[in-house]
């Protein structure tokens, strides 16, 4: 089974240090090194010079000394010198073989010194440090990309296996420069935990230019939203810049993030001297003023010094926590705000609770409902499908659904990659993964540098699907799309949608543990236009039953694929019709609505005679409404001044498994 181990019976004192006082990290490790004048020998011959991780096994004193002389002016947390000791990085030294025992080496040292410094009121805690691989897997590069999210997730199992053996209190994921390498490391590390059979912290610290973004573009509140999705113990930012640069974005996660927040700047911007060696210009009182301010102000819990750093910079910031320390408590430790729940893309997070309501999901890079997107599929002529992204944005999209399944093919999983990889990097919104398919959907959430959706989960099969999919949702973070259908048949009323909807949320929230808010139901739209007294009830049945869903399923959030409901009818009526309707299941507490963004029109500019006509078929008030309906549209074929002259899109397919009770 899929289920991970709960992180509430998991204790790190650690954590628990760190809920009760501000921790200071220790400074630079390269630019300490570089302190020494270290010989060729010193790294272990000349093909090596430069390999501080190589150092851990040739001058362990040396890595040793650099750790005490942090502890020693009263740092907290000593990194590793493990940065870049992932296996992939080390094989470029040729030390691939040397991966495990170098980790190790390197947390025992940490932990030695430590030891030496640490008493029973004041533990001293070893972060095992754990840096990028130098590839951008999400990017469009095709040497910085050529590696899958599998190989990235084995290297961070195998280093965090090895650190967490040698004994290190919480892995640091740090410096992340692609979010996407981030969910991997991640990845890899849940699958040392669970291979080891127990777990320390996990902290994870990405870098952000000075604009704000990490390299390929990511935002703070998209790094932070796919960060805490997937459940890490702490986030923060480091290195790159000075801390007046983090100041903003430091700001934003105090008021945004759920998780306690550390800050380990350079000693400022480098300056570049010309002679390779960059200069770190920020001396350490106004650094430690800065991080005094974090710590005050933003309720930073952990602070730190990354390249430029001394054990000079470390003792003011040091004692400048203290002197905080010693006056009242921060606004650290004071509860915020349940945040609401978020999506992001490489570039941004959107809320998934928009005001005013409802998030659009852009229904048009569908294979099943555009021929144009089908086309393009057959002739992969994936830029295209891009473009079709890009104009569903532009009309207002906020998420992208995104359905690549054309049955003349076989390499839907394949196809969805390649989509979903250049989506990432061409559009903005984030992406609804919709796929019946679980290799597929697996496959698309190995190239979302991001928080998905996955379109959906449904109990026609009893626990089939939700067993296939669900523990891939908990995996990567993601939302997933819920439809009442169970083995009886799709449900048609409030009743039965409930019902359906409870049975799937004791299941995946109750056994798998995803939050509420990782839900989105779909209470299910059928046409109206064939007037079969079998679905004639069908729309108001489906208002009611997001309105119960939402009330007896608190937190949970509802969608509607709302283009149903006027499947058959002309255009005009088709525009009105489902502008209506989606209008009034707004009104009952729906969340999102897959729809064309482009062919909705603002409920304000529908005059009184077409809402009234779309009311009555809406809310099945009189015997004659569809065909009063179908009469309106066909005797005022410019009803409601519609301007618009694209041709109507082909119509969807029906609603699938619609299944006629016997
Ligand atoms: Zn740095």
């Amino acid at each position: 089974m899929g289920m991970t181990t709960s992180t509430s019976s998991f204790r790190s004192a650690y954590l628990a240090a760190l809920a009760d006082r501000v921790l200071v990290y220790d400074g630079a490790m390269g630019t300490n090194i570089q302190r020494y004048h270290l010989t060729p020998e010193d790294f272990g011959g000349k093909a090596l010079e430069g390999c501080n991780d190589n150092l851990v096994l040739t001058r362990p004193d040396v890595i040793q000394e650099i750790h005490e002389s942090f502890l020693a002016v009263g740092c907290d947390v000593v990194e590793t010198c493990t940065f870049q000791s992932t296996p992939r990085r080390l094989a470029e030294w040729g030390l691939l073989d040397k991966a495990h025992d170098l980790n190790v080496k390197a947390a025992q040292i940490a932990r030695a010194a430590c030891d030496k410094f640490a008493t029973s009121e004041r533990p001293r805690f070893v972060a095992g440090s754990m840096g990028p691989t130098g590839m951008l897997p999400s990017s469009t590069d095709p040497v910085l990309s050529n590696v899958t999210f599998e190989e990235l997730a084995q290297n961070y199992c195998a280093q965090a296996m090895a650190l967490v053996e040698g004994g290190v209190d919480v892995l640091l994921v740090e410096t992340s420069q692609d979010i996407l390498e981030v969910k991997a490391a991640v990845v890899g590390i849940e699958r040392a935990f669970a291979e080891l059979g127990r777990r320390v912290a996990l902290q994870v610290q990405v870098t952000l230019d000075v604009s704000g973004r990490m390299l390929l573009g990511t935002d703070i509140a998209s790094a932070m939203t796919t960060l805490e999705s997937l459940h890490v113990d702490v986030i923060g930012l480091n290195c790159s810049t000075g801390p007046e640069h983090m100041r903003e974005p430091i700001r934003f996660l105090s008021e945004h993030a759920t998780l306690p927040l550390s800050v380990i700047p350079n000693a400022g911007l480098p300056l570049n001297t010309g002679t390779g060696d960059a200069i770190y210009p920020l001396e350490p009182a106004p650094m430690a003023d800065a991080l005094g301010e974090f710590v005050r102000d933003f309720g930073v819990r952990i602070v730190g010094g990354c390249c430029g750093t001394t054990p000079e910079h470390l003792a003011a910031i040091v004692a400048r926590i203290g002197e905080l320390r010693s006056v009242e408590s921060t606004a650290a430790g004071e509860p915020r705000e349940p945040r609401l729940p978020m999506v992001s893309s490489a570039m941004r997070a959107t809320s998934l609770r928009q005001t005013p309501p409802p998030l659009i999901v852009g229904e048009r890079v569908n294979a099943q409902g555009s021929r144009r997107v089908k086309r393009f599929l057959l002739a992969e002529d994936y830029e295209s499908i891009v473009e079709v992204g890009r104009e569903q944005v532009d009309s207002g999209a906020h998420v992208l659904d995104v359905c690549v399944a054309v049955t003349e093919r076989s390499d839907e999983a394949e196809q969805m990659s390649q989509v979903v990889k250049l989506l990432s990097m061409g559009v903005e919104a984030p992406l609804m993964i919709d796929s019946t398919e679980a290799d597929v959907v697996a496959a698309a959430l190995e190239h979302v540098p991001g928080r998905a959706i996955v379109n959906s989960i449904n109990m026609e099969n009893g626990r089939k699907r939700i067993e296939s999919i669900v523990p891939l949702v908990k995996k990567h973070g993601a939302a997933v799309v819920a439809l009442t259908i169970d083995e009886i048949g799709m449900a048609k009323t409030r009743e039965r949608k409930l019902e359906v909807a409870r049975k799937i949320y004791d299941i995946a929230v109750g056994e798998y543990g995803l939050a509420p808010e990782d839900l989105l139901y779909d209470a299910l739209t059928f046409t109206l236009a064939t007037g079969d007294a079998e679905w004639i009830d069908s729309a108001a049945e489906t208002i009611e039953g997001i309105r119960l869903i939402k009330r007896e399923l608190p937190g949970v959030g509802t969608i509607l694929g709302v283009s149903n409901v006027s499947f058959g009818l002309t255009t005009e009526a088709r525009s009105v019709l489902n502008s209506v309707f989606l209008h009034h299941c707004v009104q009952a507490g729906l969340d999102a609505a897959i729809v064309n963004p482009a062919h909705i029109r603002p409920y304000a500019e529908i005059s009184t005679e077409e809402r009234a006509v779309a009311d009555d078929l809406v809310f099945n008030r009189r015997p004659d409404a569809l065909q009063k309906f179908i009469e309106y549209f066909s005797a005022t074929p410019d009803a409601g001044g519609s301007t618009a002259v694209a041709p109507p899109p082909p119509p969807p397919p029906p609603p699938k498994r619609i299944r006629r009770p016997a």
